[in-house]
């Protein structure tokens, strides 16, 4: 395996290498490539915890002492469109250019809540807890 150092150059030059990829496009890769570190690291976990002693709340992503999300979705004030994520991997952006400042999209479903905002997004957040 890398040394930590190595894996910080390399991906520094794929980053690179993304110049003149849309920004919506780089957004879905880091999309992507932090679903899959989340699912190595939640792996990882389980390996670690297994052979010990079970202890299921440290693997489960959602932790009981935290509010159960039932709705997650957001209204940019820009284009006044409301987006909804209904699933892990259901990915919505506003109708702004997703190359423009005012941009938002969300994403995770009931399983987590991922937000993108442009630097110069205006929204509201409309997700609901039980
Ligand atoms: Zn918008």
């Amino acid at each position: 395996m890398s040394e930590p150092v190595d894996i910080v150059a390399e991906a520094l030059a794929v980053a690179r290498s993304w110049k003149f990829l849309p920004a919506k496009t780089i957004n879905r890769a880091i999309i992507v490539l932090a679903d899959e570190v989340e699912r190595l690291q939640a792996e990882a976990r389980i390996a670690q915890v297994l052979p010990l002693q079970p202890q299921p709340e440290t693997v489960t992503t959602t932790s009981p002492k935290r509010k159960r999300l039932t709705r997650n979705a957001a209204e940019c004030h820009n284009c006044k469109t409301t987006i909804e994520s209904k699933h892990r991997h259901d990915f919505r952006g506003c109708n702004c250019d997703p190359d423009s400042p005012t941009w938002i999209a969300v994403d995770g479903g009931l399983e987590y809540q991922r937000r993108m905002a442009g630097s110069h997004a205006n929204y509201r957040d409309l997700s609901t807890y039980e």
